[in-house]
């Protein structure tokens, strides 16, 4: 594999960048080598500097569940940019896009867009804090908000990847009101709620966790957050940027028939563009200026070109009714590729992760019985995973043109570009690649 550009390239950014990059994960510092530089995407190929090729898993971390450069989503934003980039005043696309999430999620009567997900959860508990009157707020760990300092404790993915637990730079006071709880654990909320009792102004959740590899909620577990929520007076967050509109049309709430208070967006529903969403209960949500007291504003909020990308993806999303059972079946494929191998794999629609948990011999498939009951249900279980394996793998993956997360703790996204044919050709790389190591 030619890397000369991309090596070039990494050796000037990180002279200029810090680590070389605009988001620490993009680094490639845990699977030990350094990051391609995208020259160009379509479909689900991904095209590096060097005129490498690759499947791409990664799908910009989520929001291409189309695939790259969609024909419709790319005319589309060319047409919009020739009427000029921003204008800092309304726009009818606004009005269409809110009522668009509307429609695929009736919970969300009001929405306030805004321009990444970290920007939309922040609020959305900043509104939760101003509606209830109250200070504190409980998340799980491995759980990943972006990258607010309330919110930045024991937060997942990006964190556990370069093995820093929590951020310098973060002060004692704010971290003090983020009380953490263990995902999938009802007795970790409800000590938590008890010990807090009236303070708690609302549990962060995300509904199905993706940022410790892929942890669905257990049976229930939603469900009793809903109730301890109100019984509390607390409210219910659903972080949904990563499920929004993956799972379903009407993302995790949809998926599960569980409600929540607020929900937050990003990634999807901005088509590939800069652009997240919070919204959720009327009545909430006209607690956000300049209707209501909470201070929540922003220059490029609702920017018309980004807004024309995320209406047009969740346009052919609602008209294209088989893309959720198509990406959900190609997704199974990969599922059981990775179990064939003895991996645990957690999957839940077109989201899944392979945890590379030892305990077994690869080839031998000795103490295969053992492993079987073992599950990944929280952070802690996520972090038994062994890294070095993960390594190995994501690099022969890579060698095979297949780009997963450079991470054990990210999902691997699926596609409707994602072919069957494709499909089949990542099961194998998956056989090759989890066999040849032996190291499990
Ligand atoms: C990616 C992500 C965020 C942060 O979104 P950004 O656009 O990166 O700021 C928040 N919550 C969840 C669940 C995410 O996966």
């Amino acid at each position: 594999m030619n890397t000369t550009k991309s090596e070039q390239l990494f050796t000037k950014a990180q002279t200029l960048i810090p680590g070389g990059v605009n988001s620490p994960v993009r680094a490639f510092k845990a699977v030990g080598r350094h990051p391609f530089f995208v020259e160009r995407a379509q479909g689900p190929w991904i095209i590096d500097e060097d005129g490498n090729k690759y499947v791409d898993y990664v799908c910009s971390w989520g929001p291409g569940i189309l695939g790259h450069a969609h024909p419709k989503v790319i005319e589309a934003v060319q047409q919009v940019c020739a009427k000029g980039l921003t204008f800092g005043a309304p726009t009818a696309g606004e009005v269409e896009l809110a009522e668009l999430i509307g429609t695929c999620v009736p919970d969300v009567e009001m929405v306030r867009l805004v321009s990444s997900g970290t920007e939309a959860v922040m609020s959305a508990v900043r509104v939760a804090r101003g509606f209830t009157g109250r200070d504190k707020i409980i998340k799980f760990a491995g759980s990943y908000h972006g990258h607010s300092d309330g919110l930045l404790v024991k937060a997942g993915s990006g964190l556990m990847t370069q093995s820093v637990p929590d951020s310098a730079g973060v002060p004692a006071g704010y971290a003090a009101s983020t009380l953490t709880a263990v995902y999938n654990d009802e007795e970790s909320v409800r000590s938590l709620m008890e010990e807090n009792s009236g303070q708690v102004a609302a549990i962060v959740v995300e509904p199905v966790a993706a940022n410790m590899g892929v942890v669905p909620p257990k049976e229930g577990f939603l469900e009793f957050l809903r109730r301890i929520t109100k019984e509390q007076g607390s409210l219910l967050i659903f972080d949904e940027v990563i499920t929004g509109f993956r799972l379903a049309l009407g993302g995790a709430s949809e998926y599960t028939g569980v409600h929540a208070d607020l929900y937050t967006y990003g990634k999807i529903v901005g088509g590939g563009m800069p652009l997240a969403a919070y919204g959720g209960r009327r009545d909430i949500m006209s607690c956000v200026a300049p209707l209501g007291a909470v201070y929540q504003a922003g220059t490029l909020s609702g920017n018309p070109v980004a807004v024309t990308a995320g209406i047009t993806t969740l346009k052919i999303l609602m008209e294209d009714t088989g893309i959720y059972e198509r990406i959900d079946r190609r997704a199974a494929k990969l599922e059981a590729a990775f179990q064939e191998k003895g991996l645990i794999v957690n999957r839940m629609g077109s989201l899944l992760s392979a945890f590379f948990i030892p305990g077994w011999d690869g080839k031998e498939g000795r103490e295969l019985e053992k492993k079987k009951e073992r599950k990944v249900e929280n952070y802690d279980d996520a972090c038994q995973c062994d890294r070095e394996a993960f390594a190995d793998y994501f690099n022969r993956m890579l060698e095979r043109g297949i780009y997963v997360a450079p991470s054990q703790f990210e999902a691997m996204f699926v596609s409707d570009a994602h072919s069957d044919e494709l499909i089949d050709k990542t099961c194998e790389a998956i056989w090759e690649s989890v066999e040849e190591h032996q190291i499990l």
